[in-house]
């Protein structure tokens, strides 16, 4: 029987798990639920019904293992122990920080409930951190280095938006040639924080903004402490017209590269390149949902509970295929 998904919050990320369901053949899209009036939305699924957030109790049955595609911020650490209590679960929360709190929150309320919950999957967390972990176990006289971009960061947008004087915003982090060429050398360099990544604002002004408004607005951007003062940015204004044209799509990506020695000495080095180049950053993380969810429905079928990370799960729970397909075709 295909795997029954429910996806709990219909944004960037609720969509792409939509589509990555339909690309999966042991999955099946059971119910979407949502904070706002379901009357109000249309989803891409024909005849799956989206209903309250608040209705979920009527799912306990119909659903194997819910999808929570919440915000990070401030979403997904009080919707993730809950639906964790009584759903199997899985989350892409991102605050690196605050991922054993996160954690610890979701563990206790799994094993309440008797469920298992995977946090934190994704690219970073997630794929990133399986080719720290696989690179560092490796090779463990070395160093890591981990880029990001060329990519839209929501959250520096969001912080841009916030600044009074500004409509909306796009913001892009972008990888620094040079530094890419010094971590991939083998040399080991240490690399600043502002010598990895460069940010790249397009900002539209409110109308009425003047010449002074601006300076102000890109004043406030380049010395804005923990997202902007650390590093070389620049600050683009343009149209409403322009930033629909150009600046709509949420493309990502990154590099996570682990140089090391190998050797009696540690004469010889050994270099790790993991890289993405994503079009749609929600429709890859939702990819990576997807096949997560598959793992955790193993999980509970092998009798589990409790809370895990991507480095927790088998490579062979992932895949559709059965370990003696596996073992035939990608080993
Ligand atoms: P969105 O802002 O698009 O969606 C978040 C929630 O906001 C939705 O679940 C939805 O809940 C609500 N929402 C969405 N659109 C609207 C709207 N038009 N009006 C009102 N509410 C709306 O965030 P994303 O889907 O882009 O990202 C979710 C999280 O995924 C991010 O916070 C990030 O932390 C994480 N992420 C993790 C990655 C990783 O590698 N681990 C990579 C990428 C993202 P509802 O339907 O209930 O209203």
């Amino acid at each position: 029987m295909a795997i029954r998904i429910g996806i709990v919050g219909y944004g960037n990320l609720g969509r792409g798990v939509e589509c990555a369901v339909r690309q999966n053949a042991d999955m099946t899209l059971a119910a979407v639920l949502t904070r706002r009036d379901p009357k109000q939305m249309t989803i891409l699924t024909e005849g799956v019904p989206v209903v309250r957030q608040d209705d979920w109790a009527d799912y306990a049955d119909a659903i194997d293992v819910m999808i929570l595609c919440g915000g990070s911020a401030t979403d997904l650490p009080t919707m993730t122990p809950a639906f964790a209590a009584h759903f199997n679960v899985v989350d892409s929360f991102d605050t690196h920080a605050k991922i054993p709190e996160h954690f610890a929150a979701v563990d206790a309320a799994a094993r309440a409930g008797s469920h298992v919950a995977l946090i934190s999957a994704g690219w970073d967390p997630g794929l990133f951190s399986l080719n720290r972990v696989y690179a560092s176990s490796i090779l463990p006289e070395g160093k890591h280095y981990t880029f990001w971009g060329k990519g839209v960061s929501q959250g520096h947008s969001d912080a841009i938006r916030r600044i009074d004087g500004v409509k909306d915003a796009r913001q892009y982090t972008i990888p620094v040639e040079a530094a890419l060429a010094a971590a991939r050398s083998g040399d080991n360099p240490e690399l600043t924080t502002r010598q990895m990544h460069t940010r790249e604002c397009f900002v539209v002004a409110e109308d009425g903004v003047d010449e002074a408004g601006r300076q102000a607005i890109e004043d406030a951007i380049v010395t804005m402490p923990n997202y902007f003062a650390d590093y070389d940015t620049t600050v683009h204004f343009i149209t409403e017209e322009e930033l629909q044209r150009d600046h709509s799509g949420i493309p990502h990506g990154g590099f996570v590269i682990r140089s090391g020695k190998t050797g009696w000495e540690a004469e010889n080095t050994a270099v790790v390149e993991y890289g993405l180049t994503l079009d749609s950053n929600p429709e890859f993380t939702a990819g990576v949902l997807a096949a997560c969810a598959r793992a955790v429905h193993r999980f509970a079928q092998d009798g589990s509970v409790g809370c895990k990370s991507m480095l927790d799960v088998p490579p062979a729970y992932l895949s559709p295929l059965d370990p003696q397909t596996l073992r035939a075709r990608m080993l």
